[in-house]
């Protein structure tokens, strides 16, 4: 199948009173039509700065300074804000963890999806405002046509992630970027988001790229999974694959930090101990070597690159998927 979206080479930097940081290091990724990628990594590990640079929408400090991002035959780096504009909302929708930060205060919910459906749709006021109900009755938010004239703060947290999510369906687009769509939720209702999102998925047949820090949404949800690390790919696999077998030591250490269903509130939780790398002085060798529990000499001195581990769908950036790697000599050990 060809790719809806196929990014290659993305690299960000931000440009800060402390110098640049190194947000995003070289991301190839690709989402085909139809698939739900989910990208996964603690935070500073570069996924929503990948997202936002392909929607090129950094904020002032942030600079693209290389790579490409071809959506649907067109360069994203290329177009100009115009032609941007009118992609995002409409072929691209977007969801982020708050809500209220995205949605305006003063006008209605209702208000809100018609202002996306008239700037992107040649129709009348009218047909836009039935088209809200319609998007409210889809995203299941109960007496939707009397709850479009309710304003924001009139709606719990999960509520009005269903409008936000209205409002970035409201033009059918082929791709829908979440970036911890829930987040700031609670349990059951990150549990009625996650299901959502993925039914309007099959209903659409949309693509979505899912960004979290919690692998466990990731299981429930995604089609195949990137493992983002210090501004780079770390590994990828389709999703059943890597929670049988994940190959990449920073993977394992993610999952070994899910908390056990069965074991809940007992305290098995094993967090990967130590901290993200300072991407304003990167580690010349592999970005997880200081905390890598197998890292051998060269870790910290090459970067590894990512080899194809497993099949022609993985990758795995890690110096153990290499037979020849050199001095395979232990790095985090006594004599490190
Ligand atoms: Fe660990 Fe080395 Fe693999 Fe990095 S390259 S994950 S330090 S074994
Ligand atoms: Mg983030």
């Amino acid at each position: 199948m060809t790719e809806l979206l196929n990014v290659t080479g993305l690299t960000t930097s931000f440009h800060t009173s402390r110098g640049r940081v190194q947000a995003v290091r070289g991301v190839d990724l690709t989402v085909k039509p139809g698939e739900i990628l989910g990208i996964v990594g603690e935070s500073g590990s570069g996924k929503s700065v990948t997202c936002m640079s392909i929607l090129r929408l950094l904020k002032r400090q942030g600079r693209i300074e290389g790579g490409s991002a071809v959506f649907d035959g067109r360069d994203l780096m290329e177009l100009d804000e115009d032609a941007l504009t009118d992609l995002r909302g409409n072929e691209i929708g977007v969801i982020f963890q708050d809500p209220m930060s995205s949605l305006n205060p003063t006008l209605t919910v209702g208000e809100q999806v018609i202002e996306t459906v008239l700037r992107h749709r040649n129709i009348g006021r009218r047909a836009a405002r039935a088209r809200a109900v319609e998007l409210f009755e889809m995203v299941r938010i109960p007496s939707a046509a009397t709850r479009v004239d309710a304003y924001p703060h009139e709606f719990s947290g999960g509520m009005r992630q269903r409008v936000m999510i209205a409002i970035a369906l409201a033009c059918e687009p082929k791709l829908l970027i979440a970036d911890e769509p829930t987040t700031a939720l609670d349990v059951t209702i990150q549990r009625q988001i996650l299901s959502l999102i993925k039914e309007l998925q099959g209903r659409l047949g949309m693509a979505v790229i899912l960004i979290t820090h919690d692998l466990g949404v990731i299981a429930e949800t995604a089609d195949r999974v990137m493992v983002m690390y210090g501004g780079m790919v770390m590994e990828e696999a389709p999703v059943a694959e890597i929670f049988a077998l994940p190959r990449h030591p920073y993977t394992r250490g993610l999952m070994a930090s899910i908390p056990d269903p069965r074991t809940a509130g007992e305290g098995r939780l094993s967090p990967i101990p130590g901290t993200p790398p300072d991407m304003s002085d990167p580690p010349k060798g592999c970005p997880f070597a200081p905390r890598c529990p197998v890292a051998m000499r060269v870790c910290a001195e090459e970067m590894p690159r990512l080899y194809e581990a497993g099949g022609p769908a993985n990758r795995s950036r890690c110096w153990l998927m290499d037979e020849a790697a050199p001095a395979r000599a232990p790095y985090n050990t006594e004599d490190a």
